[in-house]
């Protein structure tokens, strides 16, 4: 009898250690600026990011995965809450997020998970739902970045008092992403292992300024990159007025990184042309940006090696993202800000070995307001009502094939830089982007994106499109509508 004792004994802790915690641990990665251009598995060919491809590999790789604002602040309360930004409360740059609100770290901490958020923050008031947290402010240094850590009297930046919020913290030596994934790892060691844990990666990079770790300074330094087809374009039969002279924070040709290499090159040959400077700044720009990818790419196979390394890779699910897309020269482009498809699109890879197929491609449309519900429901918490996006997990477990048929973008103006505001709608095949702002005739922009991808034909007004363009403008008044957006778009209401 004692020994048959021992024996159940033995198999329950056996079944016990092999099952693990039943809720999966969560980490998730989300670097500022990424375009999913710049990783090789989406079909970059100037690099190779060999971590990423192989959370691919192992996993589910999202190809439409749109942000609702391509903006840094207002996209990060969106990722958060699960809400539009007029839900949620941030809509603009450098707005501070209400951090009494429900986010999914919260809710995750109160169903017992450890969570914690390491790196960029970015949404100025302190965060919450956080068992620890270590974050810059604002941007962060390239290099030797301070953080500030939970338990430290936090002052919120304000444009008012710029000074305040930088006091105190804790300077860390060494390439900022590389010293961030070291704090986080070290946070993954010393947890508390009764507890399943949610960790949030914000990597700085490849946001700009454009220092690499050194390991990069010179990569890429001889090799000439090929351009996209849109580098020089004209902006013909667009919206010229968003597109003005004075719009600095987009044009390679205007940006302020560049002016300086700008005069030289003007100096060292008079009468360059405009496509000409264009073409050298876009060397200069996109070299940098793919040295900083590198330094992100590095960190996650440093990452995925250590989860297999402790044995944890099974039972965690692992997200990579990006607040959103970026403009790697397209549209003569190297900003955000848009609704183009360049800046509409993040990089979204999920791997949870036990329910996500291996090496899947997902093609229709997802949104960063679908994380938060995605997350809740693998944690196997219910989704509150007030969230606005739709849990991803039956398409990653393979059991659904869509949640949405049209995508609800609203960028609100950006003025410092000339940026308008843009509602717009996205199927599967049309897009249409309203510029409130605009003069009458500017105000529209229709694309047909199966036979135009890269968006240089407004149809806007071609009789042959008279039906799409009534289908557009219903399905944009129709979201306008669900998502509870107070704009005032005239022709639509
Ligand atoms: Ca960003």
């Amino acid at each position: 009898m004692l020994h048959k004792a021992i024996g159940i004994g033995l198999l329950s802790l056996l079944n016990l250690a092999h099952a693990g915690p039943s809720k999966p641990n969560i980490l998730f990665i989300m670097a500022d600026d990424h375009s999913k251009n710049a990783i090789s598995c989406y079909g970059n060919k100037d690099i190779q990011t060999p971590g990423l491809d192989r959370l691919a590999d192992g996993g589910m790789r999202f190809e439409h995965a749109l942000t609702p604002n391509s903006f840094c602040t207002p996209a990060r309360a969106a990722v958060l809450t699960g809400k539009y930004s007029h839900r949620n409360g941030v809509t603009h740059l450098n707005q501070e997020f209400d951090g009494s609100q429900r986010t999914f770290p919260k809710l995750l901490q109160a169903a017992g998970y450890a969570t914690a958020l390491f790196g960029k923050w970015h949404l100025l008031s302190e965060p919450t739902g956080f068992d620890h947290y270590c974050v810059m402010k604002m941007q962060g240094m390239a290099q030797d970045p301070t953080v500030w850590e939970k338990g430290e009297t936090w002052v919120a930046w304000s444009p008012k008092d710029r000074k305040s919020a930088f006091k105190g913290g804790r300077k860390l030596i060494g390439y900022n992403n590389d010293v961030m994934t070291d704090e986080a790892l070290g946070w993954i060691k010393n947890r508390d292992q009764t507890k399943p844990f949610c960790l949030l990666l914000h990597p700085k990079p490849p946001h700009a300024p454009y220092s690499p770790a050194k390991r990069y300074e010179d990569f890429l330094k001889d090799v000439v990159i090929s351009e996209p087809a849109t580098l020089l374009d004209d902006y013909e039969g667009r919206t010229p007025a968003a597109i003005a002279e004075t719009m600095r924070s987009n044009r390679l040709l205007l940006g302020p990184p560049w002016q300086q290499l700008r005069k030289q090159l003007e100096k060292q040959n008079p009468g360059i042309s405009r496509d000409e400077l264009t073409r050298a700044i876009y060397q200069d720009y996109i070299k940098g940006y793919y040295r900083l990818v590198m330094g992100v790419d590095d960190n996650i196979t440093r990452v995925l090696d250590y989860l297999e390394q402790s044995g944890l890779d099974q039972n965690t699910l692992v997200i990579y993202t990006s607040d959103q897309g970026f403009s790697l020269g397209e549209h003569g482009f190297y900003n955000k800000q848009w609704m183009y498809e360049p800046a509409l699109h993040q990089p979204l890879i999920v791997r949870y070995p036990s329910k996500i197929k291996a090496g899947s491609v997902h093609e229709s449309m997802v949104n960063h307001v679908d994380l938060a519900p995605t997350l809740l429901d693998f944690a196997g918490l219910p989704i509150p009502d007030d969230m606005q996006g739709y849990s991803l997990k039956p398409i990653l477990e393979g059991r659904a094939e869509k949640v949405r048929d049209a995508s609800y973008y609203h960028f609100y103006s950006h003025g410092e830089n000339n940026l308008p505001e843009m509602i717009g709608v996205r199927t599967a095949e049309y897009k249409l982007i309203h510029y409130p702002g605009m003069d009458d005739a500017y105000q529209w922009e229709l694309f047909d994106l199966k036979r135009d991808p890269d968006e240089m034909r407004n149809l806007y007004g071609n009789p042959e499109y008279s039906e799409v363009l009534e289908q557009m403008e219903s399905e944009l008044k129709l979201l306008i509508q669900s998502v509870g957006d107070p704009v005032k778009a005239p022709k639509l209401m």
